[in-house]
C-alpha cells in the first residue's frame, strides 16, 4: 500500500476522466458571477435541491448588478425553502457592494474575493480556481472525509490543529496547473464517491492504496471531535385573522429565519398546554373579543444548532383591532402572502392549510 501524495491527485484526476461524467450547469463555466451564486447556494445543499435555485437565481438576475438592484424581500422570497437565510443576505449585501463599490466588476483575486459577504476560504478558494484557475485548494466537508480516509488520518476535522493539517495538505495536493478541475474533481469525489455512509469502495480506483479501507476504518473516518448539543425552542405561533386579513412580522432580531416572515409568535421554554396558550392569548388581547381554535398538529423544524417545536392556534377577532394593536406586525391580505418568504415550516403550513385559501 502506498498512500503517498502523487499518487492521489494522479488517481483523483484518473477517476474524473473516466468515471465523473454528471453534467452540471455550473461545471466549466468561467463566469464568476454564476459560479459565485452555484457556491453559495449549494454550502450545505445537496446538488438535486440547489439545482432548480441556481437556475431561477441566474434567469431573474442574470447579472450582479440585476441582483444587486432587487428589492430584498424579492430576493428571500426566491430563496425561500432552502434555509440557512443568512446565506441570502449575504448574497445580497455582497453583490450591492460589487455593484457599488467595485463598478459591477467581480473581483479577481483570492483576497479580494474573500472580503465578499458569506465568503469564506472554501467559497473564495472555489470562485478563484473556477473562474481564473488560480491556485488555491478547497476544503470543505468532502475534502475533509476523502483525505482523512485515504491517508488514514484521525485529527478531529473540527479541531484547531486538524484544521491546519487538512488545508495544509490539501494545498500540497493541488494540482497546481489545473486547479480548476482538480478542485471539481475532488469535490465530486466526495459528494458522488467517497460518501459518509455507504462509499464506494468496491468499485474505487484508489482502493489498494486507501489506508481506510485498507484497514477497515472507512466508517470510523473522519473523527469529529464534539458532536453537537441542539437547543430546544417552543414557537407558538396565533394566526390571528380579521375579514381576509392575518398579523404578520418581519423577523429583525438577530436570531433564526431573519428578515422572513412569520405570524404572532409566543416563545416559551417548554410545550404550552392549552390552557397555558389560552390564558397567555388572553392576555395579548387585553379586552378583545376573540374565539381560539389550537390546532392538534404539532410540527418541528431541525437546524444545525437548535431543534424548534411549533404549534399553530388560530384566533378570530370579532371587533375590528386598534391601528397599533401589536408592535411591529401589519395586518396582511391573505392575497399578498404568496409573495412573502416564510421560513420553511411556516410555508408547509400555508400551502397545507384551508384558512389562506382564498375563496
Ligand atoms: S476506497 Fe472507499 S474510502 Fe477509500 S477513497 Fe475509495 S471510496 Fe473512499
Amino acid at each position: 500500500m502506498s498512500s503517498d501524495k502523487s499518487s492521489f491527485t494522479h488517481l483523483l484526476l484518473e477517476w474524473n476522466e473516466t468515471q465523473n461524467h454528471r453534467p452540471l450547469p455550473w461545471k466549466g463555466i468561467k463566469n464568476p458571477y454564476f459560479i459565485w451564486l452555484s457556491e453559495i447556494i449549494l454550502q450545505q445543499t445537496r446538488v438535486e435541491q440547489g439545482l432548480p435555485y441556481y437556475l431561477k437565481f441566474t434567469e431573474q438576475y442574470p447579472t450582479v448588478i440585476d441582483l444587486a438592484n432587487a428589492p430584498e424581500d424579492e430576493v428571500m422570497k426566491m430563496w425561500e425553502g432552502l434555509g440557512y437565510y443568512s446565506r441570502a443576505r449575504n448574497l445580497h449585501a455582497a453583490a450591492k457592494y460589487v455593484a457599488e463599490e467595485l463598478n459591477g466588476e467581480f473581483p479577481s483575486e483570492y483576497e479580494t474575493i474573500k472580503k465578499l459577504k458569506g465568503v469564506g476560504d472554501y467559497t473564495a478558494a472555489a470562485i478563484a480556481s473556477f473562474a481564473y484557475n488560480l491556485p488555491y485548494a478547497v476544503v470543505d466537508g468532502n475534502v475533509y472525509r476523502v483525505l482523512s480516509r485515504y491517508f488514514g488520518i484521525d485529527t478531529p476535522i473540527d479541531s484547531t490543529e486538524g484544521k491546519k493539517q487538512f488545508a495544509a495538505l490539501a494545498q500540497d495536493l493541488l494540482d497546481k496547473e489545473n486547479a480548476a478541475i482538480y478542485n471539481q474533481s475532488i469535490m465530486d469525489f466526495g459528494a458522488r464517491h467517497c460518501t459518509p455512509a455507504k462509499p464506494l469502495c468496491l468499485f474505487c480506483n484508489m482502493q489498494s492504496n486507501c489506508t481506510a479501507f485498507q484497514t477497515g476504518k472507512t466508517d470510523s473516518l473522519p473523527v469529529k471531535a464534539k458532536k453537537i448539543k441542539k437547543r430546544k425552542r417552543y414557537f407558538n405561533y396565533i394566526l390571528v385573522f380579521y375579514e381576509d386579513k392575518v398579523y404578520l412580522k418581519k423577523r429583525t432580531e438577530k436570531d433564526i429565519w431573519q428578515n422572513l416572515y412569520e405570524f404572532i409568535l409566543l416563545e416559551s421554554d417548554k410545550k404550552l398546554d392549552r390552557q397555558l396558550l389560552n390564558k397567555e392569548v388572553e392576555k395579548l388581547f387585553n379586552k378583545q373579543p376573540f374565539s381560539i381554535e389550537i390546532l392538534e398538529e404539532d410540527y418541528q423544524q431541525l437546524l444545525t444548532h437548535q431543534k424548534i417545536y411549533i404549534t399553530f392556534a388560530v384566533v378570530e377577532l370579532r371587533s375590528k383591532p386598534p391601528e397599533e394593536f401589536l408592535e411591529h406586525h401589519h395586518l396582511v391580505s391573505k392575497s399578498k402572502i404568496d409573495s412573502l418568504a416564510f421560513p420553511k415550516t411556516l410555508k408547509q403550513f400555508i400551502s397545507n392549510s384551508e384558512l389562506f385559501k382564498m375563496t
